[in-house]
């Protein structure tokens, strides 16, 4: 297949649509992308705008010029033509590719055109723009974005409830990230800069040390400005991978120096369940209404060991009643869909023994296929072919969210990944009044957020600019530059 683009450069939008549809898309060279696919060979796509528009105008949200778009397949009748305005021409060129890709292979995703990280965001502007008239929303997302039925009204709950949440937030008060970038070991789909905890010796003191230089600081610089933090999540890796001491002086450290306001959402991640001691609870528990997060992902043992979690099902039970023994009284479990040997039947199960516990907030996660020789090597030669749509996955996540609607469970983040399975997404479940605020503000990109830690990244939002900077994810690096890394941070925030 070519793909010839006349009038614009929108390569990558559009290679990122064609990579749903074909295993090998080229580069693109004099205005022309090639797809080795043989099956389609002889298929000539056209992309068309009106005239040329540069960057700038397409950044503007001013310029209501109305230009043409128009894609066709060559000689044949698969043809879509509208007009939008140029902040919205990089959204039209990828639906209408979109469409004619989707009508030429028959292939259908879950979420359609939606593409992006925050599908929420398209679903609530919809939503805004049909003037919150929720069945025409759910029809504009069907019609227009492609996206399946019940997608749609998921992606609009959420929506509604993402809206909700941030409207209560302040949005000049940033929120704080604190990361321990350290497993017990290495899960197997790891895309993540964990390193195993096992092998870091004396390491983990110097990291600690380290962390609480920067947290004292950045608390400080923070008290000075009068901002305090209105969420803080701890997170990694796994942050009770820390010896007792070292994770009870972080816990104090949040506890002590960092300003926050009154009844701030304190999250720490205890993922591995084979991490967590009566001692780091006691520690998280001197911190009134912290929010812990005890990760099984299935509870399947065999599965568990595929998958290199090197703890078994036995430890998330031992940990969650030590965890309702201490009166913990907000519990999120993670689960993820499509693991490598599961079936729907088995992610069912696994969830089906998640809302025995009954936690009170549950995160379904889809497996996301990061490049591994594990990976590859688990799923053979359908490994490339897995992020295709997949109707038992589909059925099965349709599923669960019934399963969770009847016991109180409703949706109130979400967000994909790149090379799903399934193109499928992630979806945060909680009980009335346990959702995470962490997790909104931080995927909205409307709230500033102070990352710690090595590998941590830090967002200033200042109305519609957005800026990033980040840790060094090489530990020496950050141990070694942390008095430059303390300083540059103070100085990106005291420009806005
Ligand atoms: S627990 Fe999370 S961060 Fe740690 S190895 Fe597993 S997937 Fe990676």
């Amino acid at each position: 297949m070519q793909v010839i683009l006349e009038n614009h450069q929108e390569y990558q939008s559009i290679a990122e649509i064609l990579r749903l549809f074909f295993l090998e898309v080229g580069k693109l060279e004099s205005g022309v992308i090639l797809v080795a696919d043989s099956e389609y060979a002889d298929i000539i796509l056209h992309s068309f705008i009106e005239c040329e528009v540069s960057v700038e105008q397409m950044r503007s949200q001013a310029d209501q010029t109305e230009i043409s778009v128009q894609s066709r397949i060559v000689g044949s009748d698969l043809s879509i033509a509208t007009k939008v305005v140029p902040s919205a021409l990089r959204r039209e060129i990828k639906r209408q590719t979109y469409f004619l890709l989707s009508k030429l292979t028959n292939v259908h995703y879950p979420w359609g055109s939606l593409t992006g990280v925050r599908p929420t965001q398209i679903v609530y502007r919809s939503f805004l723009e049909n003037h919150h008239d929720k069945n025409l929303t759910i029809q504009d997302l069907i019609e227009d974005w492609y996206v399946v039925p019940d997608k749609a009204e998921i992606g609009l709950k959420t929506a509604v409830t993402e809206a909700k949440i941030l409207a209560a937030l302040q949005s000049e008060l940033p929120m704080l990230y604190i990361g321990v970038p350290f497993c017990t070991t290495r899960c197997s789909y790891c895309s993540f800069i964990t390193q195993d905890a096992i092998n870091m010796g004396t390491k983990l003191d110097i990291y600690v040390q380290a962390l609480l230089q920067e947290i004292t600081e950045i608390s400080d610089y923070f008290k000075r400005i009068n901002k305090p933090f209105q969420a803080i999540y701890m997170g990694g890796g796994t942050p009770t991978v820390l010896s007792d001491q070292g994770f009870t002086k972080v816990i104090t450290a949040i506890k002590e120096q960092v300003p926050q306001i009154e009844n701030c959402e304190i999250t720490i991640e205890a993922g591995r369940p084979d991490s967590i001691t009566p001692a780091k609870l006691a520690a998280i528990k001197t911190i009134a209404e912290a929010r812990i997060c005890i990760n099984p992902q299935t509870m399947h043992d065999q599965t568990l060991q595929i998958i290199g979690r090197n703890h078994s099902v036995e430890d998330v039970y031992r940990a969650y009643e030590l965890a309702r023994a201490n009166d913990f009284s907000s519990i999120n479990m993670d689960l993820i869909l499509g693991l490598p040997g599961e079936t729907g039947e088995d992610f069912l199960y696994s969830l089906d023994k998640l809302l025995e516990l009954d936690p009170e907030s549950i995160t379904i996660h889809t497996m996301a296929l990061k490049r591994s020789a594990f990976l590859e090597q688990q799923y053979a030669a359908q490994y490339l072919k897995l992020r295709f749509p997949d109707r038992e996955l589909s059925n099965t996540f349709s599923i669960a969210i019934q399963k969770l609607a009847k016991q109180g469970y409703q949706p109130y983040y979400l967000y994909r990944q790149k090379n799903t399975r399934g193109g499928l997404e992630n979806i945060g479940f909680t009980k009335t009044g346990y959702a995470c605020v962490y997790n909104v503000g931080m995927m909205s990109d409307q709230i500033s957020i102070v990352g710690l830690g090595s590998g941590s990244s830090s967002k200033r939002v200042d109305g519609d600019r957005l800026e990033r900077i980040y840790n060094p994810k090489d530990l020496t690096n950050y141990v070694e530059r942390l008095a430059e890394i303390i300083q540059r941070k103070i100085n990106f925030f005291s420009e806005s």
